[in-house]
């Protein structure tokens, strides 16, 4: 129960993401104490010795080229000293007393960091699990980019120097998924790639614990997915293998391979996370996430058994989100939106969504370990910090307007911070 009074203090005295609007004091109690189920982050394993960590993400952003950084997350950002601090104590080296705890608590501290932050399950966006991040606090959900890249991407990743990078990492990933297959390069024909690539890699995830999967398919290209006759796709697989083939036909394939992923996921009960939204590095295509362009996927008859949940909301987008969320099989969180934007900003977005489809809202943080400053611990503590708070004002103003009764502000509290996300998980 240690985060109970520790949530109640900081969500009226913290001291760089301090509001200036008043949260119902009654209500930021009660928010504090709702144990959450983050929808999406990325947390580091544990490492110990020569053991090093590389399985947070499928295409890791240490490695872009530099670009106009959004002000509250760049180096110096006070919010990094400001976690820190509330999780290890005004201890003058941060990096020795996280090595020290971790030493002392081994493969409980992550669960330790998550107790901190009064998060009871982390839904870990991750290429693998391992020790230290185990059920039932961290759940799994696997990349699946990579299947749909098999052939030759030079073409694509001559782009810009991000996609060079990018693609680079996927090549790698896909390379790991043919091995797990027991291969070492995609088979001759579509149907073979799907038979013995595509369908026991999802299965595998499945095996492994996924309760959802995640593309990141917004940093490589449009989320324009078209539902391409498998004929098709079979001829651009079987006539470019080995040269890049035409970018538009490199399309078709993938536009084939992810309807044909996102259908083995409904078939085997998982739920889908796309990334919605605008994200990191000077050359990503904003116009090209915009989740209007999911409209098509979300209303076809052949996929609407599937859950599909848009990550980070949408951001800049977050209007275009909110007649979304009343397709039966669409949902949001607002992810990275509590890392990049301030609370104000983040109570307006949800708002607008908790007075038209509430039971289709997820509490998530994008917890990622961005730098030694700004770990996935910081991260998470900035993020869970800035998301109880937007949802503490968004509550209160729809209280004052009379909206709202107070119990169902509290109601509305506890649906986006678990409930929501316990029922389309089907957690206990
Ligand atoms: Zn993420």
């Amino acid at each position: 129960m240690k985060f109970v009074s520790l949530w109640a203090i900081a969500l009226v005295l913290c001291g760089a993401i301090r509001a200036q609007f008043a949260v119902d004091s009654q209500l930021a109690a009660e928010i504090g104490k709702i144990k959450a189920i983050d929808n999406h982050a990325h947390p580091a394993r544990p490492a110990f010795g020569s053991d090093k960590d590389t399985d947070y993400d499928a295409l890791p952003v240490e490695s872009m080229e530099a670009y106009t950084e959004p002000v509250r997350t760049r180096a110096g950002s006070p919010l990094a000293s400001e976690a820190s601090r509330a999780l290890y104590g005004p201890v003058k080296d941060v990096r020795a007393r996280k090595r020290q705890l971790m030493d002392e608590k081994r493969e409980g501290y992550a669960n330790w960091v998550l107790d901190q932050v009064g998060i009871e399950t982390m839904i870990a966006n991750r290429v693998a699990m391992g020790p230290g991040l185990t059920p039932p606090r961290f759940l799994w959900v696997p990349f699946e980019d990579a299947l749909m890249y098999p052939l030759n991407n030079a073409s694509l990743a001559a782009k810009n120097s991000d996609r060079k990078s990018f693609y680079a990492d996927e090549e790698h990933l896909l390379k790991r998924y043919l091995k797990e297959s027991g291969l070492t390069v995609p088979p001759a024909t579509l149907d073979l790639y799907l038979e013995k690539v595509v369908t026991p890699t999802i299965e595998r995830h499945k095996h492994g614990g996924a309760i959802a999967v995640k593309f990141e398919a917004a940093y490589l290209r449009p989320l324009d997915f078209a539902d391409v006759p498998k004929s098709e796709a079979a001829r651009v697989y079987a006539g470019a293998r080995g040269a890049p083939p035409a970018d538009t036909a490199y399309k078709e394939l993938q536009d084939f391979l992810f309807h044909y992923i996102v259908a083995e996921c409904g078939r085997l009960g998982l739920a889908v996370h796309i990334h919605a939204a605008a994200g990191a590095g000077g050359y990503f295509d904003v116009a090209g996430a915009n989740p209007l362009l999911l409209e098509p996927l979300f209303d076809n008859p052949k996929l609407r058994n599937i859950n599909f949940v848009m990550l980070h909301g949408g951001w800049p987008f977050t209007a275009e989100i909110t007649p979304l969320l009343s397709k039966p099989n669409a949902y949001a969180d607002f992810s990275e939106q509590t890392f990049m934007n301030y609370p104000r900003a983040v109570a307006q977005v949800i708002r607008q969504w908790l007075e038209y489809a509430p039971e289709k809202v997820l509490f998530a943080t994008d917890a990622y370990p961005f730098s030694d400053e700004m770990g996935w611990e910081e991260a998470a503590w900035v993020a869970n910090s800035t998301g109880r708070q937007a949802l503490g004002v968004a509550l209160t103003e729809m209280l004052h307007d009379a909206e709202i009764t107070r119990e169902r502000a509290v109601e509305l509290a506890r649906m986006v911070l678990r409930e929501n996300a316990r029922k389309l998980y089907r957690l206990h």
